[in-house]
């Protein structure tokens, strides 16, 4: 019996280990002790965080109500009910030569940008979006799979959230030779998850690089960061400007509305593409995401030529049913006479000749199924 005891004791203990290893590298390396002095001579950055140039609030009356934080543990009832259409992809479905400006789109904030015959991708996931199995799933799969991704000019991560920053994918990388581009303090994770120094390129706020013939700003953004309690904004949140062959595309990435379309629309503007966050607005957290009328006067601030919007379609984030950002979105843009792309996941267009449907609206499999049979 004692014996019995002690080896249960054991094992849960075991388990216990095991589990707080595997959070500890969810979870990332924070910036080391040199990189913070540095951060501490940068006017966004003071007290050992990052911070705003507006400041963001969070509504604590209504967090508290429910439906709460175990929402991400169960299915959710946001969730499209059948599969969403999609073009499934392979390595074999990309060119060996990339575009001069076509996008693929692969759900959430993941994208295949080809520009200036250089492909890179945004802000991979393919799993779910919490550091431990079965929270924040996805309701649908990514139409490529890791394994099939083609050749990358280099990856942007956009900041350390779990919908954008994923270590599985990180690990999947550490052996090749892609660079990352990162905001500042995501070098940090990165390199603890095995990617060389030499191969982070990481930017504050108006920092541009040239990466394989690609200009690269990253440009500022009203967020937050961090991986666990305790972290928040010890590294940087950004947007992203990418120009190559004579074209501007503007990646918005996480950020709630504010002066700053403004000013990088008059000073970065026009864009031929602009790829802005559409889907997790909430009225708890009104600073941090953009809702749907903030996303269209965004994109005539940033003087945007056609939007594209992300951050939808694969995570229930804001307690939305999974099509009604993207159903508010469309009808403001056709008020404004605002182009909008809308392709399917793994749907590769030219933003500048696609002529993409409202798919979302098309009945699922199983509603015209019982509209024949009614017929
Ligand atoms: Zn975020
Ligand atoms: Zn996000």
């Amino acid at each position: 019996m004692l014996l019995t005891a002690l080896l249960l004791a054991g094992l849960i203990a075991l388990l216990c280990i095991l589990t707080a290893c595997a959070l500890h590298s969810q979870f990332g390396a924070l910036p080391e002790e040199a990189e913070i002095r540095r951060f501490q001579t940068l006017p966004n950055y003071s007290n050992g965080q990052f911070h705003n140039l507006e400041s963001v609030h969070m509504n604590v009356k209504k967090l508290a109500r429910k439906p709460g934080f175990f929402r991400f543990l169960l299915d959710s009832s946001n969730a499209p009910e059948s599969e969403l259409p999609a073009v499934r992809l392979t390595r074999n479905s990309f060119a060996s030569k990339p575009g001069e400006f076509n996008v693929t789109w692969l759900g959430h904030s993941m994208l295949i940008v080809e520009l200036a015959g250089r492909r890179f991708l945004t802000d991979p996931v393919f799993g779910n979006a919490a550091p431990v199995p079965f929270v924040v799933r996805r309701y649908c799969d990514s139409p490529l799979p890791r394994e099939e991704l083609p050749p990358l000019d280099f990856i942007l991560i956009s900041h350390d959230h779990y919908d954008h920053l994923e270590y599985a994918t990180i690990r999947f990388f550490r052996n090749s030779d892609v660079p990352f581009v990162v905001p500042l303090g995501v070098g940090a994770i990165l390199r603890g998850w095995g990617i060389a120094p030499e191969r982070i390129r990481e930017l504050n706020w108006n920092d541009s690089i040239m990466l394989n013939e690609i200009r690269i700003t990253a440009l500022t953004n009203r967020h937050f960061s961090g991986r666990r309690l305790g972290n928040r904004n010890r590294t940087l949140w950004a947007s992203f400007l990418f120009e190559g062959g004579g074209k501007k595309i503007y990646f918005g990435a996480d950020g709630g509305y504010g002066k700053h379309f403004r000013e990088i629309g008059t000073r970065y503007g026009p864009f031929d593409l602009t790829c802005l966050e559409i889907d997790a607005w909430n009225e708890r957290w009104p600073h941090n995401h953009l809702f749907p009328d903030e996303v269209i006067q965004a994109q005539m601030d940033l003087r945007g030529k056609r939007l594209l919007p992300i951050h939808w379609g694969v995570f229930d984030l804001a307690m939305h049913p999974w099509d009604e950002s993207i159903g508010k979105v469309r009808s403001l843009a056709e008020q404004k006479r605002l182009l909008l792309l809308t392709p399917k996941m793994g749907e590769r267009i030219q933003p500048e000749s696609a002529r993409t449907t409202p798919w979302w609206t098309s009945p699922s499999p199983r509603d015209a199924e019982l509209t024949k049979k009614e017929n």
